[in-house]
């Protein structure tokens, strides 16, 4: 088909060209620059509902939601009016502040195993300070975490496991030091037998186990039963602190999250997206014990200009009330989810393609290959070429998915049947063109290779 997205002359091209010359890749996070499946990435103009419109006046279904906290779907008045009445009394103070307390009630109120809960303002910010309670309760220096695994920027996460028998970590990212790496261990997901290994290996040295329970930063990926027990059982036994990181998974896959819907209770919980409706926002909680080690109660220090901040807390507060007040809302959401889910692997069925989607709740990926995706190894096995072009196709078809294999989509409750149709119907075209040649044929790919 002709692909007027990547044609000289449109708004998005114009404003990508400007953007490069200023912005590191044209973007302010790496994924949003298409690389992962080449061409140009779309400039939002706005967002409505289940919507997106960009720059040139096209309208997309959206399956980004802004990266998972736009479970409402975009603009919901519930949480433009909480924004816009507290934009009057004040966005920022630099004291504390009668919304903060409201957000700590929230969040603990939905998850038994937070005692206690302190606000930052990212996801990273808080895996990075769970981390340095876990090393500062345990006096101890590793973190285990899971190959594929995305725990936000930190140095001490952007390691994955080395090739063949190497257990130390090697880092993913230049600036990030060997000692640090070092620190680092690292297993495969769903592989308890790795962490058991890790743990007789270096007995006494491990401070934590963190681990995304639903894994959404290779795709999505399911534990196997008994996973998420045999970590807590592992931690517990050896003296380790379990950190659950929902920061996608929080709010989004039950009232208590992944925690709830697996039956699991982690020492300490990163959280973020939801619980900011779109605003920047982080949190991390959990054992009253580990939480009261924070300064200025303990000698773990952390802080944040920005944390609490009230506007944050407005639209985040807005957001977990809403999801109460909505009648069965994690049910719709996984009706959504089963009815995607049966109308493309009819399709996937249909033409014999070797694909597979995997879903949990409202989290889905298309995997593009054939088998159980279970662990980064096998995510690493998708055919990406395939991939782009059904990207491609997709969002040629009015479908904005996330643009890269190796991540979640997000249903959000502003999804219709009419919506999921009209993908489930568009997914079955793209995936016969994705299949069709024998020779892939590779979408403008220009923009990568610079
Ligand atoms: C998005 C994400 C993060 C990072 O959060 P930011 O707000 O982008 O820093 C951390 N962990 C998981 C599981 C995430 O999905």
């Amino acid at each position: 088909m002709s692909d007027p997205l990547h044609s000289g002359d449109s708004a998005s091209r114009r404003l990508f060209d400007r953007a490069r010359r200023l912005i590191p890749g044209g973007v302010n996070s790496p994924v949003r620059a298409f690389r992962g499946v080449g061409g140009t990435p779309l400039f939002i103009a706005s967002a409505q509902g289940a919507r997106v419109e960009d720059e040139d006046g096209r309208s997309y279904i959206d399956y980004i939601g802004s990266w998972g906290p736009m479970i409402l779907g975009h603009g919901h008045l519930a949480v433009v009016d909480a924004i816009q009445r507290q934009i009057i009394r004040g966005v920022s103070f630099g004291a504390p502040s009668r919304l903060e307390v409201e957000m700590a009630e929230a969040l603990t109120a939905r998850m038994p195993s937070l005692d206690r809960v302190r606000m930052v303002n990212s996801g990273t910010e808080a895996t990075m300070a769970a981390a340095r309670v876990a090393r500062g309760a345990t006096g101890r220096a590793k973190i285990v975490k899971f190959e594929g695994c995305y725990h936000g920027h930190g140095d001490s996460f952007l390691i994955k496991a080395g090739s063949g028998a190497a257990t130390f970590g090697v880092p993913d990212s230049a600036g990030v030091t060997e000692g640090t790496a070092r620190d680092t261990l690292t297993a495969a997901f769903n592989d308890l037998d790795g962490v058991t290994r890790l743990f007789s290996e270096h007995d006494g040295t491990i401070a934590a186990v963190i681990v995304e329970p639903v894994v959404g930063n290779m795709g999505v990926v399911a534990p196997r039963p008994g996973f998420l027990e045999g970590l807590r059982e592992l931690c517990t036994g050896h003296g380790a602190v379990l950190v659950f990181d929902e920061v996608m998974t929080g709010f989004r896959l039950a009232r208590g999250g992944a925690q709830e819907r697996y039956g699991v209770r982690p020492d300490l919980t990163t959280l973020g997206k939801i619980i900011g409706g779109g605003l920047p926002v982080g949190a991390y909680g959990g054992r009253a014990d580990l939480m009261a080690l924070v300064a200025p109660e303990g000698p773990v220090y952390q802080a944040g200009t920005l944390s609490g901040n009230s506007l944050a807390m407005a639209a985040g507060l807005a957001t977990l009330r809403q999801i109460d007040a909505m009648p069965e809302f994690y049910e719709g959401l996984e009706r959504l989810g089963a009815r995607l889910e049966t109308g493309v692997h009819a399709h996937i069925e249909r033409g014999g393609y070797p694909c597979r989607l995997a879903r949990v709740g409202s989290m889905w990926t298309l995997f593009f290959t054939p088998g159980e995706v279970v662990n980064w190894t096998g995510a690493a096995r998708c055919d990406t070429k395939r991939f782009s072009r059904f990207f491609h196709e997709m969002l040629g078809r009015g479908v904005s998915l996330a643009p890269s294999q190796f991540e979640a989509n997000f249903i959000s409750a502003a999804h219709t049947d009419t919506d999921i149709d009209a993908t489930v119907h568009a997914a079955g075209e793209a995936l016969a063109l994705a299949w069709a040649a024998s020779g892939v044929v590779a979408p403008a790919l220009s923009n990568a290779a610079e």
